[in-house]
């Protein structure tokens, strides 16, 4: 990287005495309000927390003078808990429209970005209405789609946290026991390679064993959002599952953004819960159950295919988080829990390959091939838009990963 003091590049800024402002680019999703967090590395150095403001990257360790933010993880800041979080973000949001010591201030394309967080436990939930009645009709062409339990509380299972990568990380081709049409099953690389368009939520503030939490504790809880790709080898979940749900199928990989949002800009996305009936249980009512107007957008191999719909969910954030600690589990700084795949009614609002091309069975057209699941060398890149403080829209950090052979 060129550090000289008449590189224009750097930071999209203008240097003044080794002080940077950061220009943003007109139309960005990283403005004034938005403020995401991450973990980056400029070459050569030691990773460190960092906010993404337009197309640059504030170090926070250099901006805020806080040793806090000279960690590999955003779990240190996180386990603060709420009140830490809003006083550095106001601090962020006087230093982003500051000048800067230029050491603090990064191109995008200069630095690498880390897994965010030290990833705790991790689950996934199942909460999109439209996502289970469509998997249900496949599954049940005779039956109820939908099973008996899943209007009464928020399905989910315990993935993998260990094989959590961060968004641009290479994604191999998991073998295993396939499903055939027989009851035996054949063995080798899966040919039914899936994603999964999700948002993720991150806890930054745990809770005690025998504790459990409310509708009402979430934003006590919870440091922000993120999105992730649950990648899924649908042959063999589908020859596994039976009756014990996900497991080698779905753990070889799930990706997360690199950047997380904070709750607090995402509080214009908050819009009411679709209606849910039956009414829940006392433990999963709220008094004013919310869900959020987030828009993702599914790219693969460069051509749109799906824009799933987060305000459609089901099963709110808050519900999520009351329904995984009911039993008294407790929480821990840096534990993840999904949404489960995000899908609208319509084909092209599904946020798996599964829906989109009904098992296989319906190929969807990707740059003028007929296609079904996964090939290796593809690429899935995942994004999302929602309502900013400022009234335009933010971008959350993307999710990419690109399937290399097994
Ligand atoms: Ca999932």
């Amino acid at each position: 990287m060129d550090l000289s003091a008449g590189d224009c590049d750097r930071g999209r800024g203008v240097v003044l005495n080794s002080r940077v402002r950061i220009e943003v680019p007109a139309g960005s999703g990283f403005g004034r309000t938005h403020l995401p967090y991450g973990v980056f590395r400029p070459m050569g150095e030691q990773p460190r927390v960092g906010v993404r403001l337009g197309d640059s990257v504030i170090d926070l360790a250099v901006a805020l003078d806080d040793p806090m933010f000279a960690q590999p993880s955003l779990n240190a800041f996180m386990t603060q808990g709420p009140q830490c979080w809003r006083e550095v973000r106001e601090r962020v949001t006087v230093a982003a429209d500051a000048e800067l010591p230029a050491a603090a201030v990064h191109p995008i394309h200069a630095v690498s970005l880390d897994l965010p967080i030290e990833i705790g436990d991790y689950v996934d939930f199942y909460a999109s209405l439209d996502h289970a009645t469509a998997l249900g009709r496949m599954l049940r062409p005779n039956g109820d789609a939908l099973l008996p339990n899943w209007r009464h509380l928020p399905v989910g299972y315990h993935g993998r946290s260990g094989t959590v990568v961060v968004s641009g990380t290479e994604i191999a081709r998991p073998s295993g026991q396939r499903k055939t049409d027989s009851d035996t099953p054949d063995f080798g690389p899966s040919r039914r390679l899936d994603i999964e368009a999700e948002l993720g939520f991150v806890v930054g503030a745990g809770s005690p064993l025998g504790t459990p939490l409310g509708t009402g504790d979430f934003d006590a809880h919870v440091f922000g959002v993120a999105l992730v790709d649950d990648w899924s080898a649908r042959d063999i979940q589908a020859w596994e599952g039976q009756p014990l749900g996900p497991f080698l199928g779905k753990s070889f990989a799930t990706s997360l953004s690199a950047w997380v949002t904070p709750l607090d800009a995402l509080a214009k996305a908050r819009i009411p819960l679709p209606p849910q009936d039956p009414e829940p249980l006392p433990y999963l009512r709220d008094t004013d159950p919310w869900g959020l107007d987030i828009e993702l957008t599914v790219a693969w191999n460069g051509q749109v295919v799906s824009t799933p719909p987060y305000r459609r969910m089901y099963w709110s954030p808050a519900q999520m988080l009351a329904h995984m600690t009911v039993n008294g589990a407790s929480t821990r700084t840096g534990d993840l829990f999904a949404s489960g795949t995000v899908s609208g009614p319509e084909r092209a609002e599904r946020g798996s390959l599964m829906e989109i091309t009904w098992a296989g069975t319906d190929p969807v057209t990707v740059n003028g091939v007929q296609r079904t699941f996964l090939q290796d060398g593809d690429e899935v890149v995942i994004t999302a838009s929602a309502p900013a403080l400022d009234g335009t829209r933010l971008t959350l950090g993307e999710v990419r990963g690109t399937v290399k052979p097994a």
